[in-house]
Order: C-alpha cells, then structure tokens, then sequence
C-alpha cells in the first residue's frame, strides 16, 4: 500500500509492506473475515485483493471507514454467525440471563394471583377464611329503631384488600363454592354475635343471602338449625333472602326444603324484587314471607313518576297477600318519609348505617 500526502510543493510517500496488513487482518478475523478496503480493490487474508465490492445494502454488511486516511474495514456477519458468536463468547450468561427471566416470570406470576384459576383463588381464600362477614342494620319503618341486619359477604384479600361480593359471588355460584363460604358466613356471625346475644334488640332478625343452588342443599335446614339454637336465650329469627336474579325452579326438593325451613321458624325473602322476569311465578310457587323492594327503584322515589307506581304497585302487592316489606337502598329523608307514611315495614339503607365490619357493629350496641 502506498500513501502519498503532498505538503506545501511537496509531497510525502509511505510505502506500507503488504504482508503486515494481511497478517493484522488475519488475526482479527476470528469472528468474521474482515477485508481492508482502499480505494476500488478490497483485501482478505489468504486471498487475492479483488475489486468484487459486496454491495452496501446487502444483508450483514458493516463497515468501519478510517477517519484520517482513505481506508474502510468491511465485513458481512450473518445471523447465524450472532449465534455462534454468542454461543462461543457469552454461553455462561445466555444460560444465566434465560434462567433467570424464567425465574423471575414464574415468580411475578406466582405473586400476581394468576397461577390459578378463579374458582381455585376461591378455594385457597375459603381454606384461609378471607370471606367474611359485614353487617348493615335494618330499622323498624315504624320508629326507625333496629330490628335486625343484613349478613353481606366481602372478601378480604391478603394483597387486594376488601373486595365486593359483585366481583366473586358470581363466580362462586357457578362453582357451588357458594354453599360452603355461606356456611363459614354463618358460622362467624354465630360465634362473633353469640357472647352478646343479650344486648340484641329482642326478636331481632339476621339476613342471608341464599344462592339458588343452595336450596336444593339439605346442610341448609341443619346449619339454620345450628344457629338458631346458638341464640336461644334471646331468640332471633332467620332470613334467607333468595334472589332474583339467579333461577330458582319449583320442584319436589326446593319444596320440602323450604318447608323443613319453615318449620324451624326461618323466613324466606325475595331479594331485588321486581327487577327479574320471574317476581310473581316467584310469589305464586314458593311461600314467601318478605318482599324486599330493589333500592333501583326506591332511589326514584320522588324523581319519577313511573318507577313511584311501581313502589306503591309492590307495597300494595305485598299488603294485599299479607307479606312484610324492606325496603332497601333508602338514602334520603324523602325516600324514608314516602316509605313509613305507605307502612313499609322495615328500611335498610346507608341513610340508618353502611355495611360495616361485626366489630364495628357490635360496638354500636347499647349495652
Ligand atoms: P343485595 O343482597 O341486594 O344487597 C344490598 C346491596 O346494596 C349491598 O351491596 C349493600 O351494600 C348495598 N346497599 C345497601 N344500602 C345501600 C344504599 O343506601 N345505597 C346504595 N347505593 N347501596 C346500598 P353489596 O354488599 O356490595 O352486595 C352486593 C350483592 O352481592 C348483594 O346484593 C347480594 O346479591 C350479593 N351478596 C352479598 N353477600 C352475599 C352472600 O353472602 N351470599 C350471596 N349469595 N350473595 C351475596
Ligand atoms: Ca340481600
Ligand atoms: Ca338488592
């Protein structure tokens, strides 16, 4: 290689021994064959300069032009070439690195709840007893003093917090895990309420929510008998509020059920009445004794003129076949003033109280 840089009238020339240049390319090109491009001829160690040029834009063509001299180093790195460069030069951390992504997504996955399916969060919640019982009061429509409560279920998640029971009831219908997180329910209402059955108002009366799939479960008849007899010195009556929304076919079991729960002294309650499609085959096949007016509709009492006619339709309804009413969803004075001067017999609302924890609750009872 010749180098020539004219100065002044002058001019400079360095002759370059060739056999320096191709061995420096040779032992650099471990990886891949690196060529020396000067001007139109290109050079490889071990062969012949060419002036074949491999085009610019094709595939694995890097180049590393010389700042000060009109030289470039050129070569063509192929993908498998990353590979086996990557394998030759950094196995250790290849393995480390995917190792360690593995971990770390198995441990993210384990820590976000989404290894196991709903229904099997469910059942790991149950074993745990993160279900558990809030209390919100309901008052005599007749005096505003309370009567008795509302048993509503929350979730209380060990990361998430309270969760509501519209986000796992659902679920928990469709897998039956419902029976047995009602039961746990149940029992903790028992054992919490128990040591402070005296201070309850006399007569006072627990609701439950009861799934669909629960009243063809014989255990109902017995865990209602259980805790009915936990409050014998100051005896209570039971609710079951069946819903609406899920349905409840007539047949041989859901009858006799039902009637074994009657003999006991529990009643049964249409929750959410008259938002379903079924409220009155409802009224016509099983023997009801409360209806409980759907807070949808309360909340327009004094807003619209429609859904006022359906309040009144229901209370008329209810008086009529000789069933007790709630009201539920009662916020305001005007709501609560429209309902006791029709006679509703029983309010519920956050204008008497919100669902609160059982030790709230019974903080609030007088001594
Ligand atoms: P629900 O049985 O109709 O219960 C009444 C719902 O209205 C409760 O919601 C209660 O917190 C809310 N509420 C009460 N007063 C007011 C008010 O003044 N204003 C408003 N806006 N809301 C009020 P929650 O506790 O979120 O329960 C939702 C539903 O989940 C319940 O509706 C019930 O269908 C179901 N659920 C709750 N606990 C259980 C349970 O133990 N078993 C079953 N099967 N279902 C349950
Ligand atoms: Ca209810
Ligand atoms: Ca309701």
């Amino acid at each position: 290689v010749v180098y020539r840089e004219v100065v002044g009238n002058d001019s400079i020339t360095v002759r370059l021994y060739g056999y320096l240049l191709f061995s420096g390319l040779d032992k650099m090109s471990t990886n891949a064959p690196l060529s020396l491009v000067v001007g139109p001829q290109r050079w490889t160690a071990g062969e012949p300069p060419t002036d074949q040029l491999f085009p610019l834009e094709s595939p694995g063509y890097l180049e590393q032009p010389s700042s000060r001299y009109p030289f470039r180093i050129i070569t063509r790195i192929y993908p498998a070439d990353y590979f086996d460069n990557i394998w030759r030069f950094s196995r250790f951390s290849l393995i480390a690195w995917t190792l360690l992504s593995l971990v770390a997504g198995v441990w993210v996955f384990r820590k976000s709840g989404r290894m196991h399916s709903p229904e099997q969060e469910l059942r790991r919640a149950l074993e745990h007893r993160e279900f558990i019982p809030y209390i919100q009061s309901v008052v005599s429509g007749e005096d505003k003093r309370m009567t008795g409560c509302e048993v509503l279920m929350r979730w209380q998640h060990p990361r998430q917090g309270i969760i509501s029971p519209d986000r796992f009831i659902p679920t928990a219908e469709h897998s039956s895990l419902i029976i047995p997180m009602t039961r746990v329910l149940m029992e903790q209402v028992r054992e919490q309420f128990s040591p402070l059955v005296h201070q309850l108002p006399e007569g006072f009366h627990f609701g439950f929510n009861i799934s669909a799939a629960h009243c063809k479960d014989f255990s109902l008849v017995e865990d209602c008998r259980v805790f009915i007899d936990t409050f014998r010195d100051n005896p209570i009556t039971l609710v079951l509020e069946l819903t609406e929304r899920e349905l409840l076919v007539a047949d041989d079991k859901t009858d006799q059920l039902i009637a074994e729960l009657h003999a006991l002294g529990v009643l049964i309650a249409i929750d959410d009445f008259g938002t379903g499609n079924s409220s009155l085959r409802y009224l016509q096949n099983f023997s009801i004794d409360i209806l409980k007016i759907d807070k949808s509709f309360v909340s327009m009492i004094g807003t619209d003129a429609l859904s006022a006619h359906i309040v009144d339709n229901i209370i008329d309804l209810a008086n009529r076949l000789d069933l007790k009413l709630v009201a539920e969803g009662v916020e305001t004075e005007v709501q609560s003033t429209y309902l006791r001067t029709r006679n509703v017999t029983f309010l519920q609302g956050y204008l008497y109280g919100k669902p609160m924890p059982v030790s709230e609750f019974l903080s609030q009872l007088p001594a």
